[in-house]
């Protein structure tokens, strides 16, 4: 039996500082796979160019140019991580037998693919990475995590913990996967929802190599908050849990006022009332807030917009001349 054909698919946003030593290492690696016969010699990596405003994609392209092995696939306007993920992945599905998902930044120790593909060899069809330790990770965002993934549980959602979008999938995986037609997918949360055999390998998580995170706060909390609204209506109910308790407190304190006043107290009650303003004021809003979140998501989806837009898919169809990129 010939080997089975790889790609590893890696999303970029804005990576130039990081790129050239990340295909340089992937290649390395791709090598010592090819010569392991652990992977065919057909094995390609996948950069997806993001809609990146620095030279990414000429590192791609032209790298594409030099190594038969580099494929590069560039998206028309920033996407998004997960949703570059997928172009990639749904790119490489026709021509390979597995796929991995790797972040540009060399975090996640490349070495692990070979403990993918090891697992791949055993009959696993869904590899996950998923870190030992966090330590290299600010406080925060250790700690923010960790609360994501209790909350995640809390609500009935099952991700693997500690698990980011480091993967190996086998073909038919990635099959099933396209067939979840939402446009607002959130692949930790689905991709344990297809079954399969399925296995983890640990691995430490380093620093960045190069360069900064594209994921500040402001695009964690979104993450969260997608991750949260679209697998879980318990926020809706939880809602209306404090709406109907606070609607009995307030009952009850209603008639202990009115109890105090025709007893001849004339309190003023400035203070509970301005504090019963404000309390309600603030959950109305959330509650509001929330909805508007499940009722945005249901606008987008049935807009049914691409998820992305493709540009030049070097995979697929390589190009005959060099173009000016
Ligand atoms: N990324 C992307 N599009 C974006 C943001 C990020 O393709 O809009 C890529 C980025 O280049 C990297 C991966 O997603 O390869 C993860 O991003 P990053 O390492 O910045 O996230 P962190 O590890 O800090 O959570
Ligand atoms: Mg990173």
């Amino acid at each position: 039996m010939s080997e089975p054909v790889l790609t590893i698919v890696v999303p970029c946003y804005n990576e130039e500082e990081v790129l050239p030593e990340t295909i340089r290492q992937l290649r390395d690696l791709l090598q010592q796979l090819i010569a392991e016969q652990l992977v065919s010699e057909q094995s390609k990596l996948l950069f997806v160019d993001d809609g990146s405003q620095d030279t990414t994609w000429t590192i791609i392209y032209k790298a594409s140019l030099r190594y038969p092995e580099v494929k590069g696939l560039k998206l028309a306007r920033n996407a998004g991580h997960q949703n570059a993920l997928l172009a990639g992945l749904f790119a490489a599905k026709m021509l390979s037998d597995c796929i991995v998902s790797i972040d540009a930044d060399l975090q996640d120790d490349i070495s692990v693919i070979r403990e993918f593909m090891k697992k791949f060899h055993e009959g696993y069809e869904i590899v996950y990475g998923v870190r030992n330790k966090r330590d290299t990770d600010s406080f925060f965002k250790r700690h923010s995590a960790q609360g994501f993934y209790k909350l995640m549980k809390a609500m009935g959602v099952h991700i693997v913990y500690n698990h980011a979008d480091y993967r190996l999938m086998s073909r038919r995986v990635v099959e099933e996967l396209e067939r979840f037609e939402e446009v607002n997918l959130f692949l930790r949360g689905i991709v344990p929802l297809l079954g399969f055999r399925s296995t983890t390998v640990y691995y430490d998580r380093k620093e960045r190599l190069a360069g900064e995170t594209k994921y500040p706060l402001k695009k964690m909390l979104a993450f969260a908050l997608d991750g949260i609204t679209s697998f879980s209506i318990t926020p809706i109910r939880f809602i209306s849990l404090v709406g109907f308790v606070s609607f009995f407190v307030s009952l009850f304190f209603g008639a202990y006022f009115l109890f105090l006043k025709f007893n001849g107290y004339t309190q003023t009650g400035w203070t509970s009332l301005i504090t019963s303003i404000w309390l309600l004021g603030g959950l109305q809003l959330i509650a509001l807030g929330l909805i508007g979140e499940y009722i945005g998501k249901i606008y987008k989806e049935t807009k049914r917009r691409p998820r992305y837009i493709i540009d030049l898919d070097l995979f697929n169809f390589p190009l005959p001349l060099p173009v000016n990129h």
